[in-house]
């Protein structure tokens, strides 16, 4: 066996194995989930997920894309998470710090740590691709029961998986998402918990659309929300091949047009449309 059959079967073997480690934790969680959030699962999907028999072929490793997505039922890793824990192990400071915090307890639900932090966290702690996939894990589980993407749909998925985990002690890294994050905590503020976990699942923003006109002025919900997706949409192309620069573009993301108006620092425009 040529040493390149050699590495690539000790892959798969590795790949078979964190399968079924993920697996294993998908099972013991999942129905926490769908427990939290019956009332907005889909009921089709809600009855899906509950049976035990589906849950073995969820989770599945590929070899392209980043990090991890959920899609039409099944939840992906990257095989290239690998070749980055690689070069994270071949730095002098790995594993150097085994105790290290990246976050505070009282700061998991709002903080403002990202991915940049989490990279520099795996170094000094020494983690293994495994312990990444299970600190995600929660938030693709959140877009598996049917939270959806985009600006304010990633915001709401991260956030409830934040609250879902810190309630149930259940093991996630809250750094996924930040800026959208804290757009969608003000927009709570404001609105309330249900009428963005609502949104997010049904992929309808009706109610949130006309609450919103309503206070800061017709058409002022799809003005905020146009800005804000284009500023997300810009990063969400930039740089896939490389997570540093990604990330180097998401930390540019300014979502400021929208919280100043949620944290009634800037005036509503409700004026312009008598
Ligand atoms: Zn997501």
């Amino acid at each position: 066996m040529s040493k390149i059959e050699k590495t690539n079967l000790e892959y798969e073997e590795k790949y078979t194995d964190m399968i079924d480690r993920l697996t294993e934790q998908l099972k013991t969680i999942l129905p926490i989930f769908l427990e939290e959030f019956k009332d907005y699962i889909d009921p089709r999907r809600l009855e899906y997920l509950s049976d035990k028999k589906n849950v073995p072929n969820i989770i599945q490793f590929v070899d392209d894309g980043m990090g991890a997505w959920h899609y039409e039922g099944h939840i992906y890793f990257s095989k290239i998470n690998n070749r980055i824990c690689e070069k994270l192990k071949s730095q002098d400071e790995y594993g150097t710090q085994p105790n290290i915090k990246l976050i505070e307890p009282e700061d998991f639900i709002n903080n403002k740590k990202d991915y940049i932090d989490y990279l520099r966290y795996w170094i000094l702690k020494g983690l293994t691709v495994l312990d990444y996939c299970i600190d995600i894990l929660p938030h693709e589980i959140m877009h598996l029961i049917g939270s959806s993407g985009g600006v304010i749909g990633e915001g709401s998925t991260e956030a409830n998986t934040r609250r879902i985990c810190q309630k149930y002690n259940i093991r996630c890294i809250p750094i996924s998402h930040t800026k959208e994050v804290e757009l969608v905590l003000s927009l709570e503020n404001v609105f309330g918990i249900d009428v963005l976990t609502r949104s997010a699942f049904s992929r309808d923003f009706t109610i949130l659309e006309r609450e919103f006109n309503s206070l800061y002025g017709n058409q002022a919900f799809s003005r905020e929300y146009g800005i804000v997706t284009q500023m997300y949409t810009r990063y969400q192309t930039s740089h896939l091949d490389d997570p540093i620069k990604h990330y180097q573009t998401y930390r540019k993301i300014n979502y400021g047009s929208m919280l100043e108006l949620l944290r009634g620092r800037r005036e509503a425009k409700t004026q312009e449309v008598k």
